[in-house]
C-alpha cells in the first residue's frame, strides 16, 4: 500500500523581537567618562605603563591594579580601521549608510567604536581626521557622541589631566540589549504550527528509536536522524514536574503566584512547557491530568486545566521526567 505524501506546507515567517534592558551602576572610571560626555569632555585612564585608555576601564589590563587616573583627550582623532554599514537597522547611531570606525582619539593610544557619517565608503579610509559631533541633548550616555565626520585638522598629542569631578554625576545607566529578527520555523515546526490552529497537536515520531518529538524538530536529537511520520498526540496530558512562579514578568498579564508545567500529552515521548490555570496553584502536582484551553484567537494552547480525571500512574509518566 502506497501513501501520498502531504505537500509541503506553507513556510511560515513572523517577526520575532528578544529584549533584555538592563540596569547597571557606574563605577568612579565609568561614571566620569559617561559624565564627562554629557559636557562634551572625553576622559580617558592612564594604565601603569603611562598609556591611555579611550574609553576607560577601571582595572590595569596588563597588572590588573586599579586605575584612577583620569586624563581629558582631544575630540578629534584618526581613523585606524573601518567598516562600511550600507543597510542601518533600527536603533543604530544613523538611519542613513555609515560607516562603523575605530577613532583614536588625539592624547589616546586606543581606539573607540562608534559610528562615522560619510556619503559613501570611498570617502573613509584608515588615517582620515575625523571630530565628534555632539548630541544636542545628551544624557551621560555613549549617543551622546552622536557620531563622527569627516575633520582636517592636526592632531593633538598631549592629554590635560583632570580630576574627573562633576556636578550631578551620573551613576547609573539603562543598558539596552535588543534583537529584531525573523523567526522561519522550518518545515516541522510548520506543520505543527499549522495544525494547532486546527485543534490539533501533532509530533513526528523517529523511525529509529520510535520515541515522537513534540514540538517536532525535524529530527530526532539521539539518533540524528530525520523524522517524517507524522503523529497526533494529546490533546490530554499529565503533568510530570512544575513549578510555580511568584515573580511577575513584565507585559505578561498573569497574576503570580502560577504554575507552569511539564506537560507529557498522551503519545508524546517527551514533556512540553505549558500554564496550569482552573485549579489553585499549590494544589497542582505530578500526575495531574489537564487538556488545553485554547487561546482567544484559537491558534494556540493558552493554558491547560484538570480533566478530572483520576491521577496518572507515576509508572506511566516516569520515563518523561
Ligand atoms: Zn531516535
Amino acid at each position: 500500500m502506497t501513501t501520498e505524501a502531504a505537500p509541503p506546507p506553507e513556510t511560515l515567517r513572523a517577526p520575532l523581537v528578544v529584549e533584555f534592558p538592563f540596569t547597571r551602576s557606574l563605577g568612579p572610571v565609568q561614571s566620569a567618562f559617561l559624565t564627562g560626555l554629557r559636557e562634551r569632555t572625553v576622559l580617558g585612564v592612564r594604565t601603569e605603563a603611562g598609556e591611555v585608555l579611550v574609553p576607560p576601564v577601571e582595572y590595569d589590563p596588563l597588572t590588573a591594579a586599579e586605575l584612577r587616573e583620569l586624563v581629558e583627550v582631544g575630540v578629534t582623532g584618526t581613523v585606524t580601521t573601518w567598516a562600511w554599514n550600507p543597510e542601518p537597522r533600527t536603533g543604530q547611531p544613523l538611519t542613513t549608510p555609515f560607516a562603523w570606525v575605530l577613532v583614536r582619539l588625539d592624547g589616546a593610544d586606543t581606539a573607540l567604536l562608534h559610528a562615522l557619517d560619510a556619503p559613501g565608503p570611498e570617502a573613509v579610509r584608515t588615517g582620515l581626521r575625523v571630530r565628534i559631533r555632539w548630541a544636542a541633548e545628551r544624557s551621560g550616555a555613549i549617543t551622546d557622541i552622536a557620531c563622527f565626520e569627516p575633520y582636517d585638522s592636526d592632531p593633538v598629542v598631549e592629554p590635560g589631566a583632570h580630576d574627573g569631578r562633576f556636578t550631578d554625576p551620573v551613576t547609573g545607566i539603562v543598558a539596552a540589549a535588543r534583537l529584531d529578527y525573523t523567526y522561519s520555523p522550518g518545515r516541522a515546526q510548520t506543520r505543527y504550527l499549522h495544525a494547532l490552529a486546527e485543534r490539533r497537536t501533532v509530533g513526528e515520531r523517529c523511525p529509529s528509536c520510535s520515541k515522537v518529538y513534540v514540538p517536532p524538530r525535524g529530527a530526532c536529537p539521539t539518533c540524528g536522524v530525520a523524522t517524517t511520520d507524522q503523529v497526533e498526540v494529546g490533546p490530554r496530558g499529565t503533568v510530570t514536574t512544575y513549578c510555580i512562579v511568584n515573580i511577575k514578568a513584565k507585559n505578561l498579564d498573569i497574576e503570580v503566584p502560577y504554575v507552569y508545567a511539564h506537560i507529557a500529552l498522551d503519545g508524546a515521548g517527551l514533556a512540553l512547557h505549558g500554564r496550569i490555570a482552573g485549579i489553585p496553584y499549590d494544589e497542582v502536582r505530578m500526575g495531574l491530568r489537564v487538556e488545553p484551553v485554547w487561546s482567544e484567537d484559537g491558534r494556540y494552547p493558552d493554558h491547560y486545566r484538570p480533566t478530572g480525571e483520576p491521577d496518572a500512574d507515576y509508572d506511566t509518566y516516569k520515563e518523561l521526567l
